[in-house]
């Protein structure tokens, strides 16, 4: 079998070039950061492959230098796209150090054929072992298909990268120059390959991954305040009281309600009120602990179920909420002040269902409304039928 190593390289330029275009052409161009990473990694690679190619032609040293910058270049956005898509990863500073430091040493080290081989491979390998850290470093809301598969080929990739480094650096006369036929080269060459046509596949689908997060995320949340929606809370909020009453854990609903918020768009305008409610929702989440709930029920309404909290948690709750929005309405507009009401029912065996405590909640916050509002009720306990 006789493959030859320029044929390929121009193969692999003209693939990566082809996804480097194919890819915007099917997402268009209002894609994720991520995505614009991967975009990013493509050029830069398809341009460092071209680089090259034609360096022997016009400026050896100069022209390949810059290839090794270019390849370098596009794992380090591969690196953050998967940072983007992943949350975040360790090694950044390391492989900016490693990019940085490979064409740099190539470029002085041209001279030298056994130097710049070993120094430029390693360097390379070194930035994959980095992609690939950050593609395994655990992601509880990825899937491990598609990292799994990155990983694979990239460990590949290191090998025959180090592999031929050594060559290239220890034992020159087995790979004299970079269109070598030895078997490490063509095997380098031909997984440069697989892994492209891998990672573009692993690509579409975390950006497939990536579509349905955002889509679950919208039809779970309000869209103003990003607090989840009314429908998600109800199946939540009734999945917390089932596990209450199951293990007999206490449990709190909050019901608030803004005061006279109608004069706050009247006086200030619309886009003063949403930003309210943004506000409020924001307080609202920063005070609630990991694991309550809490929702915009409706306009200026909002909901929290507190685990484990009795009234005078939730009476705590509300201390922390009031303070706190207090706080930053100072900070942020000090004409525009507000306060609201709020009902609390404290979960009793009578409630069997979260409607239940959502009633006497609500219930309570008509109560501290008719008080005079800016101020929290506890509701009523539901009388059984005797
Ligand atoms: P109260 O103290 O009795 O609760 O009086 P209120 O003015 O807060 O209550 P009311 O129910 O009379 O008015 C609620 C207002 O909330 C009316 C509605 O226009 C406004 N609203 C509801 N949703 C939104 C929203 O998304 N953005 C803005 N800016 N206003 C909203
Ligand atoms: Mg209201
Ligand atoms: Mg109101």
């Amino acid at each position: 079998m006789a493959l030859d190593i320029q044929t390929l390289l121009v193969l692999m330029m003209t693939n990566v070039f082809v996804i480097a275009l194919a890819l915007p052409a099917i997402m268009g161009w209002q894609v994720s950061t991520a995505a614009r990473f991967v975009l990013g990694s493509a050029v830069a690679q398809g341009l460092g492959w071209l680089a090259f190619l034609v360096a022997p032609r016009i400026n050896d040293r100069w022209l390949s230098t810059l290839s090794m910058a270019l390849l370098s270049g596009s794992f380090v956005s591969m690196w953050h796209a998967l940072r983007h898509w992943l949350g975040p990863r360790p090694g950044r500073r390391l492989l900016w150090l490693a990019a940085g430091l490979t064409p740099v040493g190539y470029g002085l080290g041209f001279e030298s054929y056994a130097f710049r081989v070993g120094w430029s491979n390693f360097g390379l390998a070194l930035q994959m072992c980095l992609v690939c850290l950050a593609v395994a470093w655990p992601a509880p809301h990825a899937s491990r298909r598609w990292r799994t598969l990155v990983f694979v080929c990239l460990a590949a990739m290191v090998v025959v990268t180090v592999w031929r480094g050594v060559l290239g650096a220890f034992f020159t006369e087995l790979y004299p120059y970079y269109r070598a036929p030895h078997p490490v080269n063509i095997a380098a060459a031909v997984l440069n390959h697989l892994a492209l046509m891998l990672w573009t596949m692993a690509f579409l689908v975390a950006w497939r991954e990536e579509a349905e997060r955002e889509l679950r995320r919208q039809a779970e949340t309000d869209s103003l305040t990003g607090l989840l929606n009314r429908r998600v809370f109800a199946e939540r909020a009734a999945d917390l009281l089932a596990n209450a009453r199951r293990y007999g854990e206490k449990l709190a609903v909050v019901m608030i309600d803004i005061d006279h918020f109608k004069q706050i768009n009247d006086r200030h305008g619309h886009a003063v009120g949403d930003h309210a409610l943004s506000l409020l929702a924001q307080v609202l989440r920063a005070s609630a602990r990991r694991g309550d709930l809490v929702c915009r029920y409706g306009g200026e309404e909002f909901c929290a179920v507190l685990w484990h909290a009795d009234a005078h948690a939730a009476a705590c709750f509300d201390d922390r909420v009031r303070s706190a929005l207090k706080l930053r309405l100072r900070e942020v507009d000090p004409a525009v002040a507000f306060d609201f009401s709020a009902g609390v029912a404290v979960r009793t065996d009578a409630d069997t269902s979260i409607e239940d405590l959502l009633r006497r909640a609500d219930a309570a916050l008509y109560a501290a409304k008719a008080e005079g509002r800016a101020r929290m009720v506890n509701a009523q306990p539901l009388v059984q039928p005797v």
